[in-house]
C-alpha cells in the first residue's frame, strides 16, 4: 500500500511529505497490533511509529480517532468564537442580528433554544463568553428551573395528583416513589403506593361504576360490610386491622414511612 503511494506519487511528481507519512498502531477492543521499528519504510527510510497524528484537520489516533477529533474540533471552535476578530465571531453576530426567528439557521435555532429557557443577552456571551463550566452550570440551572416551573404548574390541573402535593424536584424521587429499602419487595410497593394516592387502584366501587346492569356489587369482599372505597380500604375494613395498626402506629410514632 505504501509502495503503491510511493509509486504514484513518483509517477505524477509529487512528493509524499515523510514528517506527514508516519504510522498509528490501531487498538481495538480485542487486539493490539504491534509494529517494531523499522518495519515500514518510505524510500528506503524508516516511517516514525505514532500515537496520533492530525490530516487535513482530523486527528487520528490509535485509542478513539472519533474522540478525540470532536474534543478537538471543539476546542477549536471554542477558541474561535472567543476570538472577536475571527469569522467564526463575526459570522454569529450577523446571523444574530439579521435572521428572523422562523430562519433555519443554526444561530437562531440556538437563540430559539436560549430563549426557552430564559437565556436572554446573547451578545452579552458573545462578547464575554463563559469559560466551559460556567456555561454547562448555567444552562443545567436554567433547564431545570423551566421543567421544575412547568410541570408542577401544569401539575395543578390533575386532580388525581392532588396527594402528590405538587412537589417536583429534578434530580430526586418524589416521596411516594421511594422504597424503603432497595429490594424487590418494597419496590414492586411502589406502584400500588402510586395507585392508591391518583385515585387509580381498582376497587369494588370503581369496579361496580363501570359495571352495566350492576352485575358487580360495590361491597369490600373481604369484609361485606361496606361500599369498598380507599378511605374504606385504608381506614376502615376491619379484616386488613392485622396489617394496619402496627403500620398505623408506627406512623404515628415514627412520623410518616414514606
Ligand atoms: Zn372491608
Amino acid at each position: 500500500m505504501i509502495n503503491i503511494a510511493l509509486d504514484f506519487s513518483k509517477r505524477e511528481g509529487y512528493l509524499l511529505q515523510p514528517t506527514k507519512s508516519v504510522i498509528i498502531p490501531v487498538k481495538t477492543c480485542r487486539k493490539f497490533y504491534e509494529i517494531e521499528d523499522g518495519f515500514w519504510k518510505l524510500n528506503g527510510k524508516n516511517m516514525p511509529i505514532v500515537s496520533n497524528a492530525s490530516h487535513i484537520g482530523i486527528q487520528k489516533s490509535d485509542k478513539n480517532s472519533a474522540e478525540s477529533t470532536v474534543n478537538e474540533n471543539i476546542k477549536k471552535a471554542r477558541r474561535a468564537i472567543a476570538n472577536c476578530d475571527s469569522i467564526e465571531w463575526r459570522l454569529a453576530k450577523r446571523q444574530l442580528q439579521i435572521k428572523s426567528h422562523n430562519s433555519c439557521s443554526w444561530f437562531i435555532e440556538v437563540k430559539e433554544l436560549c430563549l426557552k429557557y430564559e437565556i436572554n443577552d446573547l451578545y452579552a456571551y458573545l462578547t464575554n463568553p463563559l469559560s466551559k463550566f460556567q456555561w454547562k452550570k448555567l444552562v443545567k440551572s436554567k433547564i431545570h428551573d423551566y421543567w421544575t416551573s412547568k410541570i408542577t404548574d401544569e401539575s395543578k390541573g390533575y386532580s388525581t395528583l392532588k396527594f402528590m402535593d405538587h412537589k417536583y424536584n429534578i434530580g430526586s424521587v418524589h416521596p411516594l416513589a421511594i422504597s424503603v429499602n432497595a429490594n424487590l419487595k418494597d419496590i414492586r410497593k411502589i406502584p400500588v403506593r402510586l395507585k392508591i394516592s391518583t385515585g387509580n387502584y381498582i376497587l369494588q366501587t370503581h369496579k361496580a361504576s363501570f359495571s352495566k346492569n350492576n352485575f358487580i356489587s360495590p361491597t369490600c369482599k373481604l369484609c361485606g360490610k361496606a361500599d369498598e372505597t380507599v378511605e374504606h380500604f385504608i381506614l376502615l375494613c376491619e379484616k386488613l386491622e392485622e396489617t394496619r395498626i402496627p403500620l398505623l402506629s408506627k406512623i404515628l410514632d415514627n412520623g410518616s414511612l414514606i
